[in-house]
């Protein structure tokens, strides 16, 4: 956190080092040499993330929540779309279409001045069941405090970030997930997120083969938390690559 010297914000691991939330799915057919990228979300601090990971051409991209620290990135998008020489294509609830023509209003406002090339974007629903690119995914239904986000099931891989309660209906949806990332910001409880407690309560009626928690403030300390976690579960950090049982990544079935 700017500003603070706590032992977490001072801490010499680098799995303390802590950018915003944000996930890159990739995939690529046998007969391909070609990766295909589906970002979740776009957080302030994407550009210094996607640069980290070797500044994939990723032009899909789909949405949580709008929440700053996971929507206010999509700007950096932009530079990606001159290389692929396509528009940005942006999946999400009715919520995310107009957010992002509220906040990024010069790209829907047909006297902007465009001399540097304005970024280009096309919206797509985020609902049910759904297709982007090469990936099926499938919408988590979850709450954070009042607000409705969206998680998403890819294959045998649940994400959910930004959570406080996951209502019935989803939890059927979970099943038979393999790799769990859930939200878990500290030890103390909070209004719109999970404390490890209630995090380590959906892995328990959950029981997948592995968790990664995510969203963390500076409250914890990466290797001392990781130390007090009960097998199969740790905390995620920056630049974490994960390999999923292989599926079919756009018709994958559940259970
Ligand atoms: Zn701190
Ligand atoms: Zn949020
Ligand atoms: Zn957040």
């Amino acid at each position: 956190m700017v500003g603070c010297a706590c032992p977490v914000c001072a801490s010499p691991d680098p799995r303390d080092k802590r950018t915003r939330a944000s996930v890159l799915l990739k995939t690529r057919s046998s007969e391909s040499e070609d990766w295909e990228y589906l970002l979740i979300d776009t957080s302030i601090d994407l550009r210094q993330q996607l640069l980290r990971e070797g500044a994939p051409p990723v032009f899909r991209v789909v949405y949580t929540h709008s929440h700053v620290d996971h929507f206010f990135g999509l700007d950096e998008l932009r530079a990606v779309q001159f290389v692929v020489k396509r528009p940005i294509e942006v999946f999400g609830s009715a919520e995310i279409h107009e957010r992002v023509r509220a906040v990024y209003t010069h790209l829907f406002d047909p006297n902007a001045q465009s001399g540097g090339g304005i970024l280009s974007v096309r919206l797509h629903p985020a609902e049910g069941r759904f297709t982007a690119g090469g990936f099926g995914l499938q919408t988590l239904q979850v709450l954070h405090g009042k607000l409705p986000v969206q998680g998403y099931r890819w294959g045998s891989l649940a994400y959910i970030t930004d959570c406080s309660a996951i209502p019935e209906q989803t939890w059927k949806l979970l099943a038979g997930v393999d790799t769990l990332v859930l939200d878990a910001l500290r030890k103390r409880p909070h209004e719109t997120h999970f404390n490890i407690d209630q995090a380590l309560e959906v892995v328990a009626r959950l029981g997948p083969r592995r968790t990664y928690f995510i969203h963390m403030t500076h409250d914890l300390l990466h290797a001392e938390t990781n130390a007090e976690l009960p097998e199969g579960v740790e905390l995620a950090y920056d630049g974490l690559e994960l390999e999923l049982p292989s599926f079919d990544p756009l018709n994958w079935e559940m259970g």
